[in-house]
């Protein structure tokens, strides 16, 4: 018998995680040069990291011998003064998939289900499989959730529910008051996670003020990065906001030590340096009128996105295009594992790097796009036209 018979048929169920490709990957597979490589693969921020933060990590740096503060202290209580939350609503995570996993483990057992939608975050029906719960993934309406159908979907053993808002990799958004609908239409019962790892790049307006509803609904857990417009997603900070006795077993499930010293550090840093998430935010509206632009020239269906990407829908052979794309120095996102074998997703960048972006996927659409190249006349032109512009 092969000890890897022995694990649970959940576990060898499991489909792995597939990241986006790392630059140093993509130039030892083609023997390029990383720094004609541009990554837009996985929603980072293109403009780095918050200054104030890198310099608070070079000095925790000085620190690493010693284990971080298991509490989160200074980051907890950082948090709480700009969230208006207590530090025992907060449950800090080694990054947000930390924090949903966290969820998982102390909702879930054998048996016990999962609600969420289809096309929405991998990472939901990932941590309900590995404590042997169950997924439901609901039909999504636009690329969206349909929150009456997740309703409906709602079992007698179902007791999470994730909700991401904007949700990754569609963009989508929904509006605060349905998600508020939500809440007080689901059973007290079922823990709603809404995962709002972009929230920082919506606009004010649609910014939905989740974090009072925590008042209102002990069923509620609302998460957040510091790995997107924080710009710190290779040091791991997320957090959770919860009830107090929800955070609190969470809390108890956690490793003791799950945030590092550094991400501790840099994350109490770029809380205070609201200019760099400013400008951050400013880039990406920036940068989306960029690409919705150029893909709109090329004729390209796209997904209108309140994140930092956004998907669009190759006609053709998607496979051909990706590999095009690569061969030129570009890394998207391909997202057949989100049902979606037509679309690609990508990460806004910098302006130089979006403008490389759309010359090299007009060039890969006219070389490897397939159909839409070779039997739409006028679009090959357009192509053409938006690969010479960009070249320009
Ligand atoms: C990127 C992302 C996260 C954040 O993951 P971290 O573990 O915090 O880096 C969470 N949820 C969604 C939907 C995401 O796209």
């Amino acid at each position: 018998m092969n000890i890897c018979d022995l694990a649970p048929a959940y576990i060898r169920a499991i489909s792995p995680y597939q990241p986006g490709k790392p630059i140093s990957e993509l130039a030892r597979e083609m023997g390029m040069d990383e720094q004609s490589i541009i990554k837009l693969a996985s929603n980072e921020n293109p403009l780095g990291t918050s200054p104030m933060a890198l310099n608070a990590m070079s000095r925790a740096l000085g620190e690493v011998s010693l284990y971080p503060d298991g509490s989160g202290f200074e980051l907890k209580a950082a948090l709480s003064e700009r969230h208006g939350v207590t530090s025992d609503q907060i449950v800090l995570g080694n990054g947000s998939n930390d924090v949903l996993e966290l969820a998982a483990r102390v909702f879930l057992k054998p048996g016990a289900s999962t609600v969420y939608s289809q096309h929405a975050f991998a990472v939901y029906p990932l941590v309900t499989k590995a404590v042997g719960g169950i997924g439901i993934s609901v039909p999504a309406r636009n690329y969206g959730h349909d929150l009456d159908a997740m309703l409906d979907a709602v079992a007698p053993e179902t007791r999470i529910v994730f909700i991401a808002n904007p949700n990754n990799p569609t963009g989508t958004l929904l509006p605060a008051d349905d998600v508020l609908r939500f809440l007080e239409r689901v059973s007290p019962d079922v823990l709603v996670v809404l995962d709002e790892a972009y929230n920082e790049y919506l606009p004010p307006a649609l910014k939905g003020d989740s974090i009072a509803w925590l008042k209102q609904f002990p069923n509620l857990l609302i998460t957040r990065t510091f790995s997107k417009a924080y710009g710190m997603a290779g040091v791991r900070v997320g957090f959770g906001l919860a009830h107090p006795d929800v955070a609190g077993l969470m809390n108890r499930v956690r490793q003791p030590f799950n945030v590092n010293n550094i991400g501790l550090a840099g994350a109490a840093a770029a809380l205070q340096d609201e200019e760099f998430v400013k400008r951050s935010y400013a880039l990406n509206q920036a940068g989306m009128l960029q690409i919705v632009t150029g893909l709109r020239q090329m004729g390209i269906e796209y997904i209108p996105s309140y994140g930092n990407f956004l998907s669009f829908r190759v006609q053709g052979d998607v496979k051909a295009v990706n590999e095009s794309l690569l061969r030129q120095g570009v890394i998207v996102r391909p997202i057949s594992i989100y049902e979606m074998p037509e679309h690609l997703r990508v990460t806004v960048g910098l302006e130089p790097e979006n403008e490389k972006f759309l010359k090299s996927l007009a060039i890969a659409l006219e070389t490897a796009g397939g159909a839409a190249a070779d039997t739409i006349p006028e679009m090959t032109a357009r192509f053409r036209q938006v690969a010479s512009e960009g070249s320009a």
